[in-house]
């Protein structure tokens, strides 16, 4: 079977260049630390004392690897923020999204007959700017059932429907914060949907809820537990289901039980009172910072950010204001050819527009991290935004 490369610099090239200068404040990860002080504030109704006895086995009680109150409670947070249809789902468990994010891919790249030789491998692709881990994985694992081809953009009006395609959507995306839609549609394209960011936190919730036929969602945007790594998938199909489900059987005999545990513990805690204490805590933090940024980009004419519209939104049941969980920053000047560079020079580590796919007159700046972290980082944008000529 022939493969095709995607022929760009790899992105761990970009992502571990970045690393290299720990001088510098890093705004590069997208480490949920905006929700601390609300888990401070929770700090009794949310631990959890295991004891050294307790869930030794490799199962639950009725043999599977899953629990049926963790799985109860996820469904009941959907009903209750109204962002996504559970009924008639399955549910598989990964260790974070990003374990499920490949099984996905696995599970919908093999013929319906389950025999992959002679058929030629799917085609992955994601619009850009897209969230760099679907290509580092496609490429990485590199299984004969799927290739990475890049932008969704260039199967647009491809007229072969014997090779299947997997587009990945991101919505709202990762880096830009637009709640993307597919763009290739036909009987042989599956999509998978990444709704990491898909909370009231980030995004107005529009209405009906998402009901697709298979969707990621993950604690780590949701309650800021990435380190417990723990996602699921919503899947309609069953056979999708039974492949992703031994998919991680193989992989890993299912998501640690005491991480379960403390995303049951966690998940209680979100869902006393109908999720209204911790997503409206969750919103407020991002407006804020989203209306400190705008303001010290507003002096600028070097730097411009992505235009979020408000919305109505279901869960809140009123118009938001835009409350992204990275700024997209564009460079505007011609000669800014490297805005990551530009950034970098006044000590602002973000994320280089290539490691999306996109212009590098872009860079993409995480406001999900720490306190501390955002003051820096207004602090230093207002220093370079102040050094322009003509502003003051
Ligand atoms: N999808 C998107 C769009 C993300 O931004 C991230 C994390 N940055 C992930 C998936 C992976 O999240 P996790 O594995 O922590 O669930």
């Amino acid at each position: 079977v022939a493969r095709v490369k995607v022929k760009f610099p790899t992105i761990n090239t970009y992502i571990y260049t970045c690393q290299q200068r720990p001088d510098n404040a890093f705004f590069s990860s997208g480490d949920p630390l905006f929700l601390e002080q609300f888990w401070r504030e929770h700090a009794a109704d949310s631990g959890i004392l295991v004891a050294g006895w307790h869930r030794m086995s490799y199962s639950f009680s009725d043999q599977t690897y899953i629990s049926q109150q963790l799985d109860a409670h996820i469904r009941k947070l959907h009903n209750v923020v109204g962002n996504a249809v559970t009924d008639g789902k399955f549910l598989v468990f990964g260790a974070g999204s990003t374990q499920l994010l490949y099984a996905a891919v696995h599970a919908l790249s093999l013929p319906p007959d389950n025999t992959s030789s002679s058929s030629s491998p799917a085609q992955v692709v994601a619009s850009i700017p897209y969230y760099a881990l679907y290509e580092m994985q496609t490429d990485f694992f590199d299984s004969r059932e799927s290739n990475f081809q890049g932008d969704a953009a260039i199967l647009i009006n491809n007229s072969d429907v014997t090779t299947n395609i997997i587009e990945f959507v991101t919505s709202p995306n990762n880096p830009d914060g637009q709640l993307n839609k597919p763009l290739l549609k036909g009987s042989n394209v599956k999509t998978i949907y990444d709704r990491a960011y898909f909370w009231p936190h980030f995004t107005a919730i529009p209405n009906p809820p998402a009901h697709e036929d298979l969707t990621i969602f993950t604690i780590s945007k949701l309650t800021g537990h990435a380190g417990s790594r723990f996602g699921w998938a919503l899947i309609k199909d069953e056979r999708v289901y039974e492949r992703m489900t031994r998919y991680m059987q193989l992989n890993s005999m299912g998501v640690s039980r005491d991480t379960q545990l403390r995303a049951l513990k966690l998940l209680k805690v979100v869902l006393d009172g109908g999720g209204r204490e911790i997503f409206k805590f969750g919103y407020e933090k991002m407006k804020k910072r989203w209306e400190r940024l705008t303001n010290t980009l507003s002096l600028s004419n070097r730097f411009s950010l992505q235009k979020v519209s408000s919305q109505d939104c279901a869960f809140f049941r009123t118009p938001r204001e835009p409350t992204p969980a990275y700024a997209w920053v564009k460079c505007e000047r011609e000669d800014d050819e490297d805005c990551f560079e530009v950034m970098k020079s006044a000590n602002i580590i973000g994320r280089a527009g290539a490691v999306f796919r996109a212009d590098n007159h872009y860079v993409r700046l995480s406001l999900i991290r720490g306190d501390d972290d955002f003051d820096i980082l207004i602090n230093n944008l207002h220093k370079l935004v102040s050094e322009e000529g003509g502003v003051s």
